[in-house]
């Protein structure tokens, strides 16, 4: 058990963490895609977006009294398992890491849409304001690989299909 204000406090602890595995994920991601440049272009836009945005967590967590230190950024479970994922050497590596990237910005916005309403459960507007700020940006992300995920795809195809047929001369 324990009081909103604990719970509260917990989850943006958890987002913030979120945040910092979201950086170490696209950190190694950009240097992959040599060979796909929009998609490079935009990692790279949403890594120095993800470290503002755990900048602005822990702003709140801050103002809250949170000591930051004490914070594991140990893998969430989905987390964990995206990260596994885009380890995986594979010949479709593009393609895979493109659909864990898109459950994780899914998972972002669930845990900030349950975010905003912890802080209004807790009263504290300016959580809430940034948590709806933070929102909208994985929103777009989100809908930005929904709208190159297919486009990504045939780019991948192609490649692919030029090389096996080069390889088999
Ligand atoms: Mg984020
Ligand atoms: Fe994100």
């Amino acid at each position: 058990m324990a009081t909103v204000q604990e719970n509260f406090i917990a989850w943006l602890r958890d987002a913030y963490a979120m945040e910092q595995q979201a950086v170490e994920i696209l950190e190694r991601q950009a240097p992959r895609l040599d060979d796909y440049p929009d998609m490079q272009a935009k990692i790279r836009e949403h890594l120095e977006l993800s470290k503002s945005q755990a900048e602005r967590l822990r702003t709140c967590l801050q103002r809250l009294g949170t000591d930051i230190s004490a914070i594991k950024t140990g893998l969430a479970q989905l987390t964990g398992n995206a990260a596994a994922m885009m380890n995986a050497l594979s010949s479709d590596e593009v393609v895979k890491q493109t659909i864990a990237d898109y459950a994780f910005e899914n998972f972002e916005i669930a845990n900030y849409r349950c975010l905003i309403g912890a802080a209004e459960a807790a009263g504290d507007r300016e959580t809430r304001r940034v948590c709806e700020e933070i929102l909208r940006e994985e929103e777009a992300m989100a809908s930005w690989i929904e709208d190159h995920l297919p486009v990504i795809t045939r780019q991948f195809l192609q490649r692919d299909d030029r090389q096996s047929r080069a390889s088999l001369g």
